[in-house]
């Protein structure tokens, strides 16, 4: 058999499709994540093959063609158990968060609010709506509700880039719900008790908590909906071509191919 034969009978594009490729792994030419590639047989050699898009080069990947594999061999359990921790703090922390906003928005209206002048007034911020202080404090509360729920939910759709689209609508809501939930409990049980100079949270706080609650739907909503795409943006304007491929899930997880490394 000489060079001709060879290359006639090395047809990559007839042989057999097996699967593609379903972890990160880099072209040897240039760089390029060969991620969502076309595994290929070789019916000669039965060696797995696929092919760089950018660059032409071909790669052998028997080794990598599981998820499974590079898991193992990548990331010991002790660090797996750390990433799940690692999750559950940022979880919990972002709903303590957004709990804490509409907690501290209560409180602080809650208080005891002098109008100047003589007389001093035990009714607390809640019932001057109409003053510069109420405003200045409701309306940066209410932007902390949106902003934080927005860049949780811009870190969910990143970390989570296998999620199905349902499962961060519902955690974009559940989240902000289950603080609401808490945040009512609170207004629920501050009843009124004998000696009470103070109308109790209940005769006021229940429009700030739904509000609240409301605002942290919507944060997480366009959380969801835009932080793949900012990611994107994001990675575009900071990173060098070359250092973008490891990033490549940002754009598989949409249906779109992995960043050139040119
Ligand atoms: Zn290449």
């Amino acid at each position: 058999m000489d060079d001709q034969q060879i290359d006639e009978a090395f047809d990559f594009g007839a042989m057999a499709q097996v699967t593609t490729v379903e972890a990160d792994r880099y072209c040897e030419g240039c760089g390029y994540n060969l991620r969502t590639q076309i595994v290929r047989r070789d019916a000669r050699t039965q060696v797995l093959l696929c092919r760089c898009p950018e660059c032409g080069r071909y790669h052998s990947v028997s080794d990598s063609a599981s998820v499974g594999r590079v898991w193992l061999s990548r990331v010991s359990t002790l660090a797996l158990a750390l990433w799940i921790a690692v999750l559950i703090s940022v979880f919990s922390s972002w709903a303590f968060g957004l709990f804490g906003i509409s907690a501290v928005t209560l409180d602080e209206l809650g208080r005891p609010w002098w109008m100047g002048g003589p007389q001093s007034s035990n009714i607390g911020l809640y019932a001057y709506t109409h003053t510069r202080q109420y405003w200045e404090w409701v309306g940066p509360m209410a932007a902390a509700s949106v902003g934080l729920a927005l860049v949780g939910g811009i870190i969910l759709v990143i970390v989570f880039p296998h999620w199905r689209r349902s499962w961060y609508v519902a955690t974009a809501v559940v989240v902000p719900l289950l603080a609401g939930a808490a945040v009512w409990a609170m207004v629920a049980s501050d009843q009124p008790r004998p000696g009470w100079n103070r109308p109790s949270m209940g005769t006021w706080a229940y429009p700030y908590v739904y509000g609240h609650t409301l605002l942290q739907m919507l944060g997480g909503l366009i959380g969801v909906g835009m932080g793949r795409q900012l990611a994107r943006l994001t990675i575009r304007i900071l990173l060098p071509p070359r250092l973008r491929p490891p990033l490549a899930f940002l754009w598989v997880a949409d249906g779109l191919p992995p960043p050139s490394s040119k």
